[in-house]
């Protein structure tokens, strides 16, 4: 697992085991905020171990972003913690959250000490929490899934933006016209970084022609879509590419590619529904 110095108290750890998930640990003057706990017990063990070890401090908070298992599956792991979440990520996780995790637990062992934890501290628009020295802005941030939400850590003007930005634009849980709304509203916003979901930390000078870039891959995908399923076009895979729409394949991987399939695929059910209930 990498780990990333943002600000003496502002932390990233990305994992090595599943798609380059990024988890945030802020430490405070009274505890330490955890933002995402990544899937794989043996990370989310770890940061729990440099938080008490290196840091001297204990977990008093975990934010847990949105819903989805290679984000929050760790949160057992901190049973003295708050935790936070949009209102609608406690129901996502109480169903499918709930479903995903008899699936990992049937799969494979590693999972077997893991637990369901549903946040005890939900919101709906926004949220300010102060912990110790340091305030903490949180906001609904739809689009990747409906429960998303990203957290600021003000006096550092550090986002963890969670899948709202990540490599590629992802919608296939959400609303390709949430996601646009949420890209443009953090556009219009100016931050030192933006911990993206998964992949590299965006620095200040690279946010502005990132988050361009993700409104711009978002247009020419819909365009392409629009038009092909217009001409009754069904074979979509090959339609147009994610380097078309401005976007590098060789990210995360190369795992852009298949999320590029899957977001062709979901704008395409969308026209598809659009047309057949005209
Ligand atoms: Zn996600």
């Amino acid at each position: 697992m990498q780990r990333e110095r943002i600000t003496d108290h502002v932390f990233v750890f990305r994992s090595d085991l599943y798609a380059q998930a990024t988890a945030g640990v802020v430490k405070t003057a009274a505890g330490t905020v955890m933002i995402d706990t990544l899937l794989y017990p043996e990370e989310s063990l770890r940061i729990g171990g440099f938080v008490e070890s290196v840091l001297d401090s204990k977990v008093t908070h975990v934010i847990n972003t949105h819903f989805h298992a290679d984000h929050s599956t760790g949160t057992c792991f901190f049973p003295e913690a708050q935790v936070i979440a949009h209102r609608k990520c406690r129901e996502l996780l109480n169903s499918r959250g709930r479903e995903s995790l008899r699936a990992l637990q049937e799969s494979s062992p590693e999972f077997a000490s893991v637990k369901l934890v549903l946040p005890n501290i939900v919101f709906e628009d926004r949220m300010g929490l102060r912990v110790g020295d340091t305030t903490f802005t949180l906001w609904s941030s739809p689009g990747h899934s409906p429960d998303s939400i990203v957290c600021l850590v003000d006096e550092a003007s550090v986002l963890f933006a969670s899948d709202t930005v990540l490599p590629i634009p992802y919608f296939v849980d959400g609303e390709f016209d949430d996601l646009k709304r949420s890209l443009s509203q953090l556009r219009c916003l100016t931050f030192e970084n933006i911990v993206q979901g998964h992949g590299d930390i965006v620095l200040r000078g690279e946010a502005k022609e990132k988050l361009d870039g993700d409104l711009q891959y978002l247009e020419r995908l819909d365009r392409a879509v629009a038009e092909a399923v217009a001409e009754g076009i069904d074979d979509l895979d090959s339609l147009i590419s994610a380097e078309d729409c401005g976007i590098s394949h060789v990210l995360l991987n190369g795992l852009v590619r298949q999320l590029h399939v899957q977001n062709l695929q979901s704008a395409a059910e969308r026209y598809r529904r659009r047309r057949d209930d005209r």
